[in-house]
């Protein structure tokens, strides 16, 4: 069997045409490959009718899951929750607005089917459609991130992926709470097709990811997958401590040489602001590990349960 994982926050106007097209793609499958689906809705604190529509769906047909929160606990919460309910062999994550094909799932399924590979997962190619400035951001982010952890990120994956159980597993396994699901993938390792396509827009309702929004994602995903900025902020520390070293010196050797000129109120107020303003920067850098490893140790659950019709998975069951 293979289980869908399909993360709803308010997407009341895309349930109706999530669940044609899935239908379509889950009777093929069933004919070309004998395989089963479940779909399993993941309804993340949606303050519209997602999950009404989705329990309406579950009435009519049996191949309809739901799990739905008690509130909104994010995207990475509902993918962790939807695979530690899923029963099948093959675990797969799309989004409910159709950005994710299912016309490739099949694709998907043979590469992994065929035990070549423990995951396949698709990076967009374009971001046609998208605001460029977001675009552009997007870009610099995986730049940046590659040059700063071990850990792969590919520019342009989306969390729609197909995993064996093996994988998923071991996505299970990592218990944390700040889940940056892109890094997580990636670091479990295994091997991992890539498929490619073209930037699909949104089939109705809105992205709920503001720039904003994204901006704290970057931030949590630097803090979550490498320790980097720590190590550049005692570098940065070094060279300033050493660059005063050498002005002291400049100091006293003027000093005895052309006596001493009052001068230089501006310039030392600039250093001072400068120094400080670093000193900030890093202050907070290190609180925000801080307050992450806070949240971490308190051990609060990833998700807390309103309702639903999916059981917990068993390893070993
Ligand atoms: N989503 C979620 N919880 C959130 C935000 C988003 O479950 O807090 C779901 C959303 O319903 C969608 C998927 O995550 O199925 C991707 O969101 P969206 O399409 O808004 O992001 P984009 O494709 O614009 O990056
Ligand atoms: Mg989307």
């Amino acid at each position: 069997m293979i289980s869908i994982i399909v993360p709803c926050y308010n997407e009341e106007a895309c349930i109706d045409i999530f669940y044609k097209a899935i239908k379509d793609v889950s009777s093929n499958m069933l004919d070309k490959y004998g395989e089963t689906m479940e779909v399993i809705f993941v309804n993340d604190g949606s303050s519209d009718r997602t999950i009404e529509l989705v329990k309406e769906l579950a009435s009519k047909d049996e191949m309809i899951k739901y799990i739905s929160f008690s509130r909104n606990f994010g995207k990475e919460a509902a993918i962790y929750a939807g695979i530690s309910r899923s029963q099948g062999d093959y675990v797969a994550i799309m989004d409910a607005d159709l950005q994710d094909p299912p016309a490739l799932l099949p694709q998907m399924y043979e590469a992994v089917k065929s035990g070549e590979y423990d995951s396949a997962a698709t990076r967009r190619v374009t971001r046609k459609g998208e605001p460029p400035i977001r675009s552009f951001f997007a870009r610099r982010f995986y730049k940046i991130m590659n040059k700063m952890t071990r850990t792969e990120m590919v520019d342009g994956a989306r969390d729609y992926r197909l995993m064996n159980r093996k994988f998923a597993d071991a996505i299970l396994s990592l218990g944390e709470y700040n889940r940056f699901s892109k890094g997580l993938f990636g670091w479990v390792g295994f091997k991992t097709k890539w498929i490619e396509f073209e930037n699909v827009e949104r089939s109705a309702g809105e992205t709920k990811w503001s720039f904003w929004k994204l901006l704290v994602y970057a931030l949590d995903g630097v803090v979550a997958f490498t320790t980097a900025p720590l190590v550049i902020s005692v570098f940065v520390g070094f060279i300033f401590a050493f660059a005063a070293f050498v002005f002291l010196a400049f100091i006293v050797i003027r000093k005895l040489m052309f006596g001493d000129p009052v001068a230089g109120w501006a310039s030392t107020i600039s250093v001072i602001l400068f120094i400080g303003g670093i000193q900030m920067l890093f202050i907070g850098i290190v609180g925000e590990y801080l307050s992450k490893t806070y949240l971490e140790v308190k051990k609060r659950p990833i998700y807390i349960l309103d309702e639903t019709n999916t059981e917990e998975y068993k390893i070993n069951k």
